[in-house]
């Protein structure tokens, strides 16, 4: 009966969202007073959960899951909660999660509720709170089904952390075959992504080109975050597509989003409306952005951005 998480890992290192969603698990256990159980596949080390309110990790390990394919993974889950017996599942928000989400819903026959923001308000009938139109309202619904399959917003619940041990057991699910077999994934880079980005600095056409992108990259180097763009430089080639950030593009849930040179089209706002804080720094004190900024500099970006980059060295050279 206990709650069922599934913890996502790249390259054998869990990812933050899989401490938030444990997190999240706990909460919903303690409501329905069981226990959190977590599935890892292919991790090469879960002890931290243990910190984050998990009380037993199911341990996968094998080579056909090493590249991630949304059929197999929900119903090596799916196998996981029988297992459990779980009546909740909780995954993250993450597009893998997002892919994994339906199709385990459909095969235990449960309700999906997506985007969740916090810990049930009640567990009888199943209550959440979700966002809705890209984070511009909320929404509360209820999950009738008997198995509730919950996708946590990112950054939304936040890491709790909790005193206690977790046991491991290793789990051999059948793997089944997929129709569509991947064979291997070639990651664009190897930085920080958006998706998991604490902090994600982000430049608009008002940087006037792909030459100025230096002190952008360097400001995210200091912060040790993801650098990110507006829909038209990427379009006009000045960053790769996988940094476009909007309604189009990839959505962003980082606690800080610095936003230079992008005016705050709706388009764009869509894709940030989810971020914790955010700052932005343009030229033109009517841009959009600054009415949904919570730090704003009106300023030159080739002012404003060294003098920046010079002031956070310093801090930390003091640290
Ligand atoms: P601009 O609108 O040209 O703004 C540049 C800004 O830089 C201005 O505010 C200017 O004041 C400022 N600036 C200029 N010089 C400086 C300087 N030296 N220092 C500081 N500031 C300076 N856009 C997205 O980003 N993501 C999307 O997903 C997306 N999807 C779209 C979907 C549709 C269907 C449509 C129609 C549009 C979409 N767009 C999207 C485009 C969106 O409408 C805007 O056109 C776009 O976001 C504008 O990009 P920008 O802010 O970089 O450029």
């Amino acid at each position: 009966m206990s709650v069922l998480v599934y913890t996502e890992s790249d390259q054998g290192t869990l990812k933050k969202g899989a401490l938030e969603v444990a997190s999240y698990a706990k909460a919903v256990a303690d409501k329905l007073g069981t226990s959190v159980t977590a599935v890892a596949i292919n991790a090469n080390n879960t002890s931290e959960l243990a910190k984050y309110g998990v009380d037993k990790v199911l341990n996968i390990s094998n080579d056909a899951l090493k590249a991630f394919d949304a059929k197999i993974y929900a119903n090596v889950i799916k196998q996981a909660a029988e297992k459990e017996s779980s009546q909740v599942v909780v995954l993250s928000s993450s597009a893998d999660s997002k892919y994994i989400a339906p199709l385990l819903a459909v095969s235990l026959n449960a309700g999906y509720a997506s985007n969740v923001i916090e810990a049930p308000s009640s567990t009888s009938p199943f209550t959440v709170k979700r966002n809705a139109f890209t984070n511009k309202a909320f929404e509360v619904s209820q999950i009738n089904t008997e198995i509730k399959i919950i996708g946590v917003s990112s950054n939304a619940f936040g890491l709790v952390e909790t005193s206690g041990n977790a046991s491991a057991e290793d789990f051999s699910p059948s793997i089944t075959a997929s129709d569509v077999k991947v064979q291997s994934v070639d990651k664009v880079t190897d930085k920080v992504t958006i998706a998991d980005a604490d902090i994600v600095v982000s430049g608009g056409r008002g940087l006037k080109g792909p030459e100025n992108w230096g002190m952008i990259e360097e400001l995210a180097n200091v912060l040790g975050g993801a650098t990110a763009c507006s829909k038209p430089v990427s379009d006009l080639g000045w960053r790769p597509h996988s940094e476009h950030v909007g309604q189009t593009g990839k959505p962003v849930a980082s606690n800080l989003y610095i936003a230079i040179g992008i005016s705050g089209a709706i388009q764009h706002l869509a894709g940030v409306n989810a971020s914790k804080v955010k700052l932005v720094i343009n030229t033109d004190p009517e841009a959009p952005f600054f009415k949904a900024a919570d730090y704003g500099v009106v300023g030159d970006a080739f002012t404003v951005v060294p003098e920046l980059i010079e002031k956070l060295k310093a801090f930390k050279a003091n640290q």
